[in-house]
C-alpha cells in the first residue's frame, strides 16, 4: 500500500526548474532512502511532502487524501534536519517535550512519552541535562526523540548523520534501522552517500539533476541498475 505519492511533481525557484517531473511512491512501513548527489533535489523533494516548500505543480498524496492544501503541523510527516535546533537553556526532557504542550497533551501523559521515547533511544540517563553537557551523537538522539514523542505516521530524515564521525555515524544506522523495525512507520531518509542508502533501504530513490534514474530494492539496483548513471553511483558496470 502507498503511504505517500507524489504525482507529477515540478518545482521552480524563479525561473530555475529544478524538478521536471517527478513521480514516486512511498510504501507504507518501507525505509527510504532518497539517494543522489550534492543540488540533486533531495531536500527539496521532502520539503514539499512534510509542506514546508510549495510545489509549482503536480498533487502530493498522503493516505490516500491529497494534501496540496495541507499545512505542515497536519500532515502527520515529521522531519530530523541535519542542523537539528536544540533550545540551549532547556533539559533533555523539555527539549523532547516541548513540541507535545502546544497541542494539549496533559502533563502526565507527557511524562510518560517522554520517559517511554528515552528509554527507546538511549536517553534515560540524560533526562535532566542540557544540551551542551552532550555529545554530538547524543544530541541528534534528543532531536530524533523530539520528533518521535508527535507519534508521526511517517519519518523524514534529511541526513541527520552527516554532523557526526565515522564511528558514530555507523552506530547511529543500525540504531535507526532498529528503530524502524520497532515503530513499523514508514521512514524517508536522504543521504548523499551511496554506501549509506545501500545499507540502510529496503526502497532506494536515486536521483539526478531533479530526475529520478531508479527506484528498486538494492538487490535489484545493484545486479540489474536501468542506465548508467545509476550503475555508475552504486558502483557497478552496466
Ligand atoms: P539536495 O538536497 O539534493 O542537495 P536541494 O533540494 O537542496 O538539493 O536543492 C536542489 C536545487 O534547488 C539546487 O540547485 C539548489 O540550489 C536549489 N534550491 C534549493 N532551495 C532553493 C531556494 N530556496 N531558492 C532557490 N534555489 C533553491
Ligand atoms: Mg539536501
Amino acid at each position: 500500500m502507498a503511504k505517500i505519492e507524489l504525482r507529477n511533481i515540478s518545482k521552480k525557484f524563479k525561473d530555475d526548474t529544478v524538478i521536471p517531473n517527478l513521480n514516486l511512491t512511498i510504501k507504507d512501513g518501507s525505509f527510504t532512502v532518497l539517494v543522489g548527489p550534492s543540488g540533486c533535489g533531495k531536500s527539496t523533494t521532502l520539503r514539499m511532502v512534510a509542506g514546508l516548500e510549495q510545489q509549482s505543480d503536480g498533487d502530493i498524496w498522503i493516505d490516500d487524501k491529497c494534501v496540496n492544501d495541507t499545512p505542515p503541523g497536519l500532515r502527520d510527516v515529521a522531519m530530523v534536519f541535519q542542523n537539528y535546533a536544540l533550545y540551549p537553556t532547556m533539559t533533555v526532557r523539555g527539549n523532547i517535550e516541548f513540541g507535545l504542550k502546544n497541542r494539549g497533551v496533559a502533563k502526565t501523559d507527557r511524562n510518560t512519552l517522554v520517559t517511554d521515547i528515552s528509554e527507546i533511544v538511549g536517553l534515560a540517563p540524560y533526562l535532566d541535562k542540557k544540551p551542551q553537557q552532550l555529545s554530538g551523537g547524543q544530541r541528534q538522539r534528543v532531536a530524533l526523540a523530539r520528533a518521535m514523542v508527535k507519534q508521526p505516521k511517517v519519518f523524514i530524515l534529511d541526513e541527520p548523520l552527516s554532523n557526526l564521525d565515522a564511528k558514530l555515524r555507523g552506530q547511529m544506522r543500525t540504531e535507526l534501522i532498529q528503530l524502524h523495525k520497532r515503530l513499523g512507520t514508514t521512514f524517508v531518509y536522504v543521504t548523499h552517500d551511496q554506501v549509506e542508502a545501500m545499507s540502510m533501504g529496503d526502497q532506494i530513490v536515486v536521483m539526478n539533476k531533479g530526475v529520478i534514474q531508479q527506484a528498486d530494492s538494492p538487490m535489484k539496483l545493484y545486479h540489474d541498475p536501468e542506465n548508467l548513471f545509476t550503475a555508475e553511483f552504486i558502483g557497478t558496470p552496466a
